[in-house]
């Protein structure tokens, strides 16, 4: 089986848009095991719609199609599909009055156009769209000496095709796998090293067509491998992640500070929690989102089941950029908030031409400083000084030995 994926837009093709819906699409139908073999990107015209369906149901076996699906007279989505399975539109009582009750919620009357958002090709069946008015459409289309092609037609608006992807297109495909009823995921979060770097030291895991798929994304300097593991149930999914997940864990070793929705300052404070200690911050360089990220982790609890302990996080300073030394800063924090660590992150010199902020962490043990070199854009160079600083708590704090374990 594999698929084709339409994007559809005069705004695409003439640049103005990048398209992303079909990046994100293609992604996701790989986590199904299902590889995509075209991207095709049209304009809003009747004629290069019918063209491209036209050509996609013959050479792929799902089609899913963003965009085009709106009230104007320029969204012909619903009438090209209708024109390649050569159905005429008829009217969705069950759209209709979703579309209705939209307005109706908004207390706005339903502007005529918008009827148009009811209408379907004859054998089509409905994809609910909880967030917008433009319902999805899911045909198959008959192919001559073959099983029909399974096309899904999903509104333009990347959230709106994300969640209705989710809720309705992925477990139709995997409904539709003889063999995998259940699919599983398990993210394992890594911080200190490039994504490049981190899959340069994995043993082959991620690439195409591998039992279970590894995927690798980065935001703002943390990396998330995500295990997707398909099988008969629950049980059979966790059997295969396991392995995959000893296998990353070897090889990482210590750039693995969580799994699933934890985040750096998570692992920050469950490192403080455990060493019995608590931190100050104070920023001279990152405008108090060290502060900021400390804040919310500590407001919506921890990594453990202790974590989030009231108090582990004392508060921190936002100061002015002109400011001595990081340490400076982590013993100025600790002092005034009373903490048994110190964070300090500033000031941010450039002596050799390449900018790097200090960091410096001070504790009862003593104290380590780091130079981050400051990479990337606006609040993304914040999010990454920040969370560099984080991390530098996760990896110094030592948990005092636990009773009966060798001393080292
Ligand atoms: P609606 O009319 O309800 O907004 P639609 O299905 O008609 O939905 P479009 O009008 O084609 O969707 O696109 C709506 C918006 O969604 C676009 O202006 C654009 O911002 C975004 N969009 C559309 N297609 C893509 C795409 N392939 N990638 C990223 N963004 C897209």
């Amino acid at each position: 089986m594999r698929a084709e994926v339409i994007a559809l837009g005069d705004e695409l093709t003439t640049g103005q848009r990048l398209d992303t819906n079909s990046q994100w699409i293609s992604r996701e139908l790989a986590v199904l095991g299902i590889p995509t073999a075209f991207h095709t990107t049209t304009t809003d015209s009747l004629a290069d719609g019918v063209a491209a369906f036209r050509t996609a149901v013959e050479r792929a076996d799902v089609v899913v199609a963003t965009g085009g699906l709106g009230p104007t007279a320029d969204d012909l989505t619903r009438d090209v599909l209708a024109a390649v399975a050569g159905e005429p539109l008829t009217e969705s009582a069950e759209a209709l009055a979703a579309v209705e009750a939209r307005f109706a919620r908004r207390a706005a009357p339903m502007p005529e156009s918008n009827r148009r958002q009811a209408l379907f090709p004859r054998s089509s069946r409905v994809i609910p769209n909880p967030d917008g008015t433009a319902p999805g459409i899911d045909i198959e289309i008959p192919r001559a000496g073959r099983g029909a092609c399974r096309v899904f037609a999903l509104p333009g608006v990347p959230g709106e095709m994300k969640s209705m992807w989710s809720a309705m297109v992925a477990p139709a495909l995997v409904a539709g796998r003889p063999d995998a009823a259940t699919i599983l995921f398990r993210r394992i979060k890594c911080f200190g090293a490039g994504e490049s770097a981190i899959e340069a030291m994995l043993p082959d895991l991620v690439r195409r067509g591998r039992e279970p798929l590894v995927g690798i994304t980065a935001h703002e300097a943390t990396i998330t491998l995500r295990i997707a593991a398909r099988g008969r149930d629950d049980a059979a999914c966790l059997e295969l992640v396991a392995p995959t997940e000893r296998l990353i864990r070897a090889a990482l070793g210590d750039l693995v500070y969580g799994v699933e929705d934890d985040e750096i300052e998570d692992a920050a404070l469950a490192a403080l929690a455990r060493a019995g200690g608590t931190l100050a911050t104070a920023e001279a360089a990152t405008c108090g989102a060290a502060a900021a990220l400390l804040a919310g982790a500590a407001s919506r609890g921890g990594l453990d089941p202790q974590r989030g302990e009231p108090g582990v996080f004392r508060g921190g300073l936002v100061l002015p950029a002109a400011v001595e030394s990081a340490t400076a800063l982590a013993e100025r924090a600790r002092k005034e908030l009373g903490a048994s660590h110190g964070l300090g992150i500033g000031p941010v010199r450039a002596p050799d031409g390449v900018e790097a902020v200090e960091i410096a962490l001070v504790g009862p043990g003593g104290g380590r400083t780091v130079d981050h070199r400051l990479g990337g854009a606006g609040q993304v160079r914040i999010a990454r000084a920040a969370k560099t600083a984080l991390d530098l708590v996760r990896t110094s704090v030592q948990s005092p030995p636990r009773p009966g374990s060798p001393q080292p």
